[in-house]
């Protein structure tokens, strides 16, 4: 959703308003509206954002310091989850808006967590790697005393990685003085890690877009596919699309510009040729395309996996997919959202379509939490299983209060935290 950043005076204020327009909605089908009202206000604001200055010694001796927070939106339904972004345009409104955005995700999914999300105003490519293992062990000392499996279970985001993760359980575990790999998902493997967690991100927009083909009646053995990004959500759609869709990749584009051949994409080879090239670029056999182009190609399929605000009220009349599936954060904005819904594009939102990757994290902390690892079947299988049922509530929700999918994903969080909140009589 980065792309209201753009637009709105602030990330956390638009957060908001997403949320107010669910309510107008969903307000008369309450009995006890001042209840209801209320609930969407604390829904509105996270329940603690925490911040500090963090201190590390550089390689040369000097100390530095980088202001780092962690905002605890809701947990009415679970324990806080939500990643931790090391950027140097990290603001503590964007990560309140972040965090608010992680409830309603986990709650679209049906995963039994809040939201949260943490971040350090930080250009860590600027950082040896002796910095940066002092950063975050200094910033799981900052979180470690509001963070646990049963409170607040980080996860990596923007700029962190496995390797992070690594670091910060270690010294979750110096402070905590016992082993407790459920503290921290996105975990390397070999202390802790799930695996499938690599291609999840890409597998869940995958089984979603297949039940989005069986609704339209999409023939998908014929369908074509483009997708822009070819990263860890681009990259694994292409390889994974033949596989669970059937389907035949025939565009894919990097921040360099794309690829087209209507005979289809052999992507192992198109993998082969970035890695020794840096691009997809100039892939043998292949016609060239700009960014631009790419969206607007005449095929079944569109994935945007790479940036936000690509699809926009300049270009969304030009889509000729019938699917949209927005493995990206926020790559649609509102003026253009309303386009393709008057057109019939029926679009995957981001909360659903790139679910994947945070349902992987939540099996990862499962398995941590009885030390008991599962076959990478079973992972694909529950996984499987959690984006067709997420799927299936977002479109009927969407078609009982005629909406477009991304308020009917809207609607079905907000009714699952709302319905927690009252439970717990917090209201
Ligand atoms: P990544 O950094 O691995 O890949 C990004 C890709 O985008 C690269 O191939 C890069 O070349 C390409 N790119 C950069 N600028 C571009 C441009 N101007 N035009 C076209 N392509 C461009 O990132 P990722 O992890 O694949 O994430 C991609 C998107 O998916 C982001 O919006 C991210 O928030 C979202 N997402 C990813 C995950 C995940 O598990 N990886 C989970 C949820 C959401």
């Amino acid at each position: 959703m980065l792309y209201y950043f753009l637009i709105m005076p602030s990330p956390f204020a638009n957060a908001k308003k997403q949320i107010d327009a669910v309510v107008d909605i969903l307000a008369e089908y309450y009995p006890d509206k001042s209840k209801f009202r209320k609930v969407i206000e604390s829904i509105k604001t996270p329940q603690k954002v925490f911040k500090r200055n963090l201190s590390i010694r550089t390689d040369n001796g000097k100390a530095k310091k980088f202001m780092a927070f962690r905002s605890q939106h809701n947990d009415a339904r679970g324990p806080f989850k939500g990643g931790i972004r090391f950027h140097s345009e990290v603001t503590e409104d964007e990560v309140k808006a972040l965090s608010t955005w992680m409830s309603i995700k986990c709650a679209v999914v049906g995963i039994p967590y809040g939201g949260g999300k943490g971040g350090i105003i930080v250009d860590p490519q600027k950082l040896s790697e002796s910095e940066l293992e002092q950063l975050s062990k200094k910033y799981a000392e900052f979180i470690a005393p509001f963070v646990g499996p049963w409170k607040d279970v980080p996860a990596p985001d923007v700029y962190t990685n496995p390797q992070i993760m690594a670091w910060m359980l270690d010294e979750f575990q110096k402070i905590k003085g016992s082993h407790d790999p459920g503290m921290i998902t996105g975990k390397p493997l070999a202390i802790g890690g799930s695996q499938g967690r690599e291609d999840a991100t890409a597998r869940g927009s995958l089984y979603a877009t297949r039940e989005a083909a069986k609704l339209l009646k999409l023939d998908l053995k014929k369908a074509t596919v483009a997708i822009q990004g070819f990263g860890n959500a681009g990259y694994f759609l292409a390889k994974l699309c033949p596989e669970i869709l059937g389907a035949k990749v025939v565009a894919v584009s990097d921040s360099k510009g794309g690829i087209f051949s209507e005979e289809g994409l052999d992507i192992d080879k198109v993998l082969a040729h970035k890695k020794k090239t840096g691009s997809v670029n100039c892939f043998p056999k292949t016609k060239k395309i700009s960014n631009e182009e790419i969206l607007e190609l005449e095929v079944d399929i569109l994935f945007p996996a790479a940036l936000e605000d690509v699809i926009t009220k300049e270009n969304a009349s030009k889509i000729k997919a019938k699917i949209l599936g927005e493995a990206a954060n926020g790559p649609t904005t509102p003026e253009a959202d309303e386009i393709l819904y008057k057109k019939g594009v029926f679009v995957i939102p981001d909360f659903l379509c790139n679910a994947g990757g945070v349902t992987v994290s939540y099996f990862e902390w499962v398995q941590n939490l009885y030390n008991y690892y599962w076959e990478l079947d079973t992972v694909h299988k529950r996984l499987e299983t959690k984006m067709v049922k997420a799927f299936k509530s977002v479109v009927e929700t969407a078609k009982k209060y005629k909406v477009n999918n991304r308020m009917g994903a809207y609607i079905v969080a907000v009714e699952r935290v709302a319905e927690a909140m009252k439970l717990r009589g917090w209201v």
